[in-house]
């Protein structure tokens, strides 16, 4: 491993100048995934500064909205009885990620910039644009099972890993970033960016800015959402498919509907199709079924991936019969 110095944060202040001022400074928090990073060679910072013992772990929830400190750990929020009561999709995807023990270190904020778990991007002895930019992409003739089938580009196909967020596009989530220029709120889903041309760029996020918190708008569909997964093995794997839905229900009639995926797009994906052929219509098997059949509108699937296409339409399908059955 490549030395690294390691300062704890005394401020955000100081930890946000510190971090935009100085080249290859970066923040830690549970080091879950960054400690993985460093072993493998993927990622060498100058500098680590620690952002634990800022006080950024509360977990606020008013008959508004929920606020959730971005060092409060992945367990302590799926735990909370009131996101599992009223934002059931945040407590389910955070549930169905990783292990107990990681999920005791790992923050929300660090959650949500976990890097990809695309196998060339973590070999480092193969082309990957993503952490060598201008090397190629292993993935596009090589094994892609697990790779994007939307958002993908002529540069990289690699998934984005994470459960979270995919369940926060369906809750109209914003994250809370504080930087050099001060404080912003900014939609969870306008949070990362398809390769393109770059793949290595992946956020919107600038040098030294740092999560504060991830805000939740109390809402009716919100109450009703669902996060289902679906993955090789049962506990303590990444998805294949995951769909997570979120469907306000009056008198059995559909007045709004919100319907995201992983595990098949270079970002958490929304399906505004799939939400347009909801919207206005009373709850119904077939309903979901023809609605889920615009699940893969636009994908491109890969040697090994096509299989995505179809398990991607079914788990959206499931997902949505779920909600609809709740009361
Ligand atoms: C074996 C294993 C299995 C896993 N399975 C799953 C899974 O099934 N589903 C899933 O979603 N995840 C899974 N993960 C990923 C895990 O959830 C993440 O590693 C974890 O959430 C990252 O949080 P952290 O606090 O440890 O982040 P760190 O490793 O500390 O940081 C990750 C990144 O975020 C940055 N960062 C951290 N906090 C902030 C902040 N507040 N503001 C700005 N930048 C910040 C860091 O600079 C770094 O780039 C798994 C991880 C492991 C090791």
């Amino acid at each position: 491993m490549v030395p690294f110095a390691y300062a704890a944060a005394p401020s955000a202040d100081a930890a946000i100048a510190h971090v935009a001022r100085r080249r290859g400074a970066e923040f830690i928090a549970g080091g879950t995934d960054m400690l993985q990073l460093l072993q493998e060679g993927v990622r060498v910072p100058a500098e680590l500064v620690d952002i634990n013992r800022l006080p950024l772990d509360g977990i606020e929830v008013d008959t508004d909205a929920v606020r959730i400190g971005a060092t409060a750990r992945m367990s302590d929020v799926a735990d909370h009885p009131r996101i599992r009561a009223e934002y059931p999709a945040v407590a389910e995807a955070l549930l169905l990620s990783a292990s107990p023990q990681v999920r005791n270190m790992a923050s929300i904020g660090g959650n949500l910039l976990q890097r990809t778990r695309c196998v060339y991007f973590r070999d480092v002895v193969t082309p990957c644009n993503k952490r060598a930019p201008g090397s190629g992409c292993s993935a596009l003739d090589g094994e892609n099972r697990l790779h994007a089938i939307l958002g993908a580009s002529p540069h990289c196909i690699a998934t984005y890993a994470g459960d979270l967020a995919v369940a926060l596009v369906v809750l109209d989530a914003n994250v809370v970033i504080n930087g050099p220029e001060g404080a912003r709120t900014l939609p969870v889903e306008a949070l990362h960016r398809v390769p393109g041309d770059a793949p290595e760029v992946e956020t919107v996020l600038e040098p030294g800015d740092l999560i504060t918190a991830v805000l939740i708008p109390a809402s009716a569909h919100a109450r009703r959402s669902h996060y289902l997964k679906v993955r090789d093995r049962a506990s303590f794997e990444f998805a294949l498919v995951s769909a997570a839905v979120a469907l306000d229900i009056d008198a059995a009639v559909i007045r709004q509907a919100r319907v995201a995926v992983g595990g098949v797009g270079t970002k958490p994906w929304r399906l505004p199709a799939v939400e347009h052929a909801l919207v206005g219509h009373r709850v119904d098997d077939e309903l979901f079924h023809a609605a889920a059949a615009r699940a893969a509108d636009g994908a491109e699937p890969r040697r090994h991936n096509a299989f995505k296409v179809e398990l991607l339409k079914r788990t959206v399908e499931r997902a949505l019969r779920t909600v609809g059955s709740r009361s």
